[in-house]
């Protein structure tokens, strides 16, 4: 069987390795320069920065992956756990907290901020680990190609709190404002607002617990480049359209090549879309999704290369901002750049000082921001937005000589995402993940009228996050060798 994987991000890598070691002839066509998509990586003058992931959880989920295309993770990249994940910095005030999956070090963390809240840690994991099982270990692994699955899940979840917006369930069980920032904030790393998404994203932090956060040496790009090594991969070839047979304008038809915008065919009897969920219909010819959805906010990204090193900054430090609530609102909905700045840094250096020069840090900013549906001209926004955040590290952070040190700078906008990646509006993490968003109302991992089309990535069922790309690369190629016993196809 042939099978073309369009985008060569985590989730069409994880389809593309699982399809080859079933025996499947399989090519990815991705139209950028090099493998990754969103987990790109940047280089210059000795730094090393990731551009998307840099936090890795749930590895065995990575392990799996591997193994289903023959390969071991742990041969391939060098894997280090850190301890703690990461440390919460409130502008605010002089306190801190470090999250770890280590529950004594954390309770001791959390009754720094209330005694009692440290109290119920015990109390909120119980009620999280069967949302992480059923929501995320079960539910994440089967397909939600009819309304009677997700219907069927619904009481369970109910019955679990797991439907509430995840900032109330967590305020269930802690008081302090500060604990309950540290319990909901994860949701914005896949695009969700902890005040609107289900409390199944509650899991996210129930998981980094149980199963820790991990740094794959060499950054998250070393799991990249191990994943593309045994896989033909064609860079810089752009998909332009999805032939059919019959190839109409509307739904139908069976999926017969794909076209590249220098007019090559690469004939395929299975398509798989790693694309933008959002603009597939421009590769069906079709003039509209079938059914809108909304993507998420995007995001401004710094890469800062600096001849110092500040050991303020942990491997990963998450910096919030006065006024939880309104900066989240800001960042989600807003129509202008965030007056108010809450930013996740990674410093890989930490760990692995190669990844800058001798005696230097290599420094990633995350700054979450409206996306391009909001009126921001991005061209003249970005520069003062980036002294803002380098003053603001300097005078709230302590990380005076900041601006002086810097060596090497790029970033990434919204626009970036856009040019770069075919992100409708410059989404950061793909389609929203709120309840009537979210497994069969999400775009299903087979198409529901195209015969051979399935999509795998962040827009896909079950989400975006490293672990919810691969878990959907698993569904993906599943489906396909499903349908494939089915109705087997011709050789
Ligand atoms: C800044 C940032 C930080 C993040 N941090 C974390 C983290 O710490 N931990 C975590 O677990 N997750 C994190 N995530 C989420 C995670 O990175 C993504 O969910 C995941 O990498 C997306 O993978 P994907 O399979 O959806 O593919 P994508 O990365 O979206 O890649 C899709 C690929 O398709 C290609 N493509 C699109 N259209 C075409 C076309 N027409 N022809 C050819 N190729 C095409 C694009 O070039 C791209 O390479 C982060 C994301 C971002 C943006």
């Amino acid at each position: 069987m042939r099978v073309v994987v369009i985008g060569a991000g985590l989730g069409g890598l994880g389809v593309a390795l699982r399809l080859q070691g079933a025996g499947h002839e399989v090519t990815v066509v991705d139209r950028r320069e090099r493998p990754g998509g969103r987990a790109y990586q940047l280089l210059d003058r000795g730094f090393t920065w990731d551009m998307g992931p840099s936090l890795l959880t749930m590895p065995w989920v990575l392990e799996e992956t591997f193994a289903a295309g023959g390969l071991d993770l742990h041969r391939e990249v060098t894997m280090r756990q850190l301890e703690p994940l990461y440390r919460i910095r409130w502008a605010e005030d002089d306190r801190h907290l470090d999250f770890g999956s280590d529950r004594e070090r954390l309770r001791e963390e959390i009754a720094r901020f209330s005694s009692a809240d440290a109290a119920r840690l015990d109390d909120f994991l119980a009620a999280v680990q069967p949302i992480y099982e059923e929501g995320i270990l079960a539910a994440g692994r089967q397909p939600f190609l009819l309304a009677r699955d997700f219907v069927g899940l619904l009481p369970t979840m109910l019955r679990l709190g797991a439907a509430l917006p995840l900032h109330r369930f967590v305020a269930r069980y802690f008081q302090h404002p500060r604990v309950r920032e540290a319990f909901s904030f994860h949701s914005l790393f896949i695009g969700g607002d902890p005040f609107r998404v289900p409390a199944i994203y509650a899991a996210l932090v129930y998981l980094q617990i149980v199963d820790g956060g991990w740094y794959a040496e060499g950054g998250t790009y070393s799991i990249v480049e191990a994943m593309a090594r045994p896989l033909d991969v064609r860079c810089g070839a752009v998909v332009e359209r999805i032939e059919r047979s019959g190839d109409r304008r509307g739904g139908g038809g069976e999926v017969r090549a794909v076209i590249l915008a220098d007019g090559e065919r690469i004939p395929a009897d299975v398509v798989v879309s790693n694309a933008d969920v959002l603009s597939t219909h421009e590769l069906l010819g079709r003039r509209a999704p079938v059914r809108s959805l909304t993507p998420t906010m995007s995001c401004y990204l710094l890469f800062l290369g600096t001849d110092r090193t500040f050991p303020e900054l942990r491997h990963h430090t998450l910096m919030l901002g006065r006024d939880y609530r309104e900066t989240i609102a800001e960042v989600t909905r807003g129509r202008a750049v965030p007056r108010r700045l809450s930013t996740y840094v990674h410093t890989p250096s930490r760990t692995e000082p190669a990844m800058a020069p001798p005696a230097g840090d290599s420094i990633y900013v995350l700054l979450p921001v409206p996306n391009l549906r909001a009126p921001i001209d991005w061209g003249t926004e970005a520069g003062p937005l980036r002294d803002r955040l380098v003053s603001d590290y300097e005078r709230s952070y302590g990380l005076e000589g900041l601006a002086d040190s810097i060596v090497a700078e790029h970033e990434m906008t919204p626009e970036d995402f856009r040019s770069e990646l075919g992100a409708v509006d410059g989404n950061a993490f793909a389609v929203e993940p709120t309840l009537h968003q979210s497994a069969y109302f999400r775009q299903p991992n087979r198409d529901r009228s195209v015969e051979g089309l399935y999509y795998v990535g962040g827009g896909t069922h079950p989400g975006a996050g490293v672990p919810g790309v691969l878990l959907g690369a698993e569904v993906t190629a599943d489906l396909i060798e499903r349908d494939r016993a089915r109705a087997p196809l011709a050789a």
